[in-house]
């Protein structure tokens, strides 16, 4: 067996903190702990209760506060084919997703969803971009390359290593790029870039692991996009926070009258314009702060999408990222034209929906208009949730009818 499997920590659970376990959550926090063993450097580790029984197993990190990842609990085993085959079933999973060869992005790997705490992988085309986000995951590289090499036969692996959680847990904030040859090149020296241009839904979009935003591209807004698309004939539509137009260019192909992207980003709008370009499309394009854009416009629009980044980081930063979210919706809502849509998201893990919502309220009250929910929104299939780590459900909007 591999030896990172064989050395293990043991880490014993503290008395009373035993539904901690029994509820098959993965995150088995410092607090929890009554003492530990065994090389401190482990990537696995085994928690046992006071009498000495297993009860769960999972990588290790003695520099998070989220001590133990579980990934297998009770008596089942973690090895090597325990990670080879929760990879394989992850893939096998969104087969569906690239059959009609329409689409060849997409997450392949989405962390807790996918019983593998802590570990990403995006698919564009013939690239991988993989996230460690835990120093025992870390441990597994050589591991998660052969299982994603004999599965799916990447061009290249981009490790996008530059997450802040990798710092707090002593891990290198460099990005590695590696190209994967005939045999086995793993770890190669690079001599091309990671770059893609990819097919979603039919649309081309470029994709940047190294320059863009999180793994290049937002995938888990497929399936909304497409929503957009189907939604977009004939209005005149305003797509804030654009990113690099992925919105924007659904609704022109979709049939919009107009199509306007703002986001604070030049780089990001840089490549909103050649993604439209790309598929033959057009559209207007700003360079602004959404927050500015929608109290000075004095333009209407018939269908709009309100797509923010993660206003809060941490807990403690909801309140002061639902004034935020409220901000913008409101002035938002008064550029709809009545009888409008409107798309409006939070991506913060931390705002429950029932806040969202509230928030919404809030906005709508403040804006005057009369709003009703026509659907719920959420990340795409690719994005599961694992029903014991809710946390993992970070993706959530409402298509809104403002009158
Ligand atoms: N909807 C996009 C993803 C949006 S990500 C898609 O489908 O691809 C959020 C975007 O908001 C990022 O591109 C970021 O540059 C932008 N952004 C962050 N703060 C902003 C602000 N104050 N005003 C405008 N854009 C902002």
């Amino acid at each position: 067996m591999n030896e990172v499997f064989t050395r293990r920590r043991t880490l014993v659970l503290k008395r009373g903190k035993e539904r901690v376990a029994a509820n098959k959550h993965p995150w088995i926090f410092a607090g929890a702990i009554h003492s530990e063993r065994g090389p401190e450097d482990a990537a696995i580790a085994d928690l046992v209760d006071g009498e000495g029984t297993r009860v769960a197993s999972g990588f290790y990190s003695k520099s998070s506060q989220i001590r133990l990842r579980a990934l297998t609990f009770g008596d089942d085993v973690l090895d090597e084919n325990t990670i080879a085959n929760r990879i394989t079933n992850a893939i096998a999973r969104r087969r569906a997703i690239f059959e009609d060869g329409s689409t060849n992005c997409a997450r392949i790997v989405h962390a807790e969803g996918d019983d593998l705490s802590s570990l990403i992988v995006d698919r564009y085309d013939d690239v991988l971009v993989v996230e460690i986000a835990n120093r025992g995951v870390e441990h597994l590289k050589s591991l998660i390359v052969d299982v994603l090499q004999r599965e799916l036969k990447p061009r290249a692996i981009y490790f996008k290593n530059d997450l802040p959680l990798r710092k707090t847990e002593g891990l290198s904030t460099t990005d590695e790029f590696m190209e994967c040859g005939s045999e086995a090149a793993a770890f190669k020296a690079a001599t091309s870039s990671p770059h893609s241009i990819v097919l979603e839904s039919g649309l081309k979009f470029n994709v940047d692991p190294e320059e863009g935003q999180k793994t290049g591209f937002f995938l888990d807004q497929r399936e909304n996009r497409r929503m957009a698309r189907e939604l977009a004939n004939g209005k005149r539509v305003l797509n804030l926070f654009s990113y690099t137009g992925g919105f924007g260019v659904y609704a022109a192909a979709g049939g919009a009258s107009s199509v306007t992207n703002v986001d604070i980003s030049a780089r990001a709008i840089e490549v909103a314009r050649e993604n439209h370009a790309l598929n033959g499309l057009d559209a207007q394009f700003t360079v602004a702060d959404a927050f500015q854009y929608v109290r000075q416009s004095k333009e209407q629009f018939d269908f709009l999408v309100c797509d923010p980044p993660a206003f809060a980081k941490s807990r403690n930063e909801v309140e002061r990222a639902a004034r935020g979210y409220k901000d913008v919706n409101l002035f938002a809502m008064r550029m709809i034209a009545a009888g409008g849509l409107m798309m409006t998201f939070s991506c913060s893990g931390h705002m429950p929906i029932d806040l969202f919502q509230k928030v919404i309220f809030a906005a709508a009250l403040d804006a005057g208009r009369r709003v009703s929910f026509v659907r719920r929104l959420t990340a795409g299939p690719d994005h599961p949730v694992s029903i014991y780590c809710p946390e993992g459900e970070y993706l959530k909007g409402f298509l809104l009818e403002i009158h």
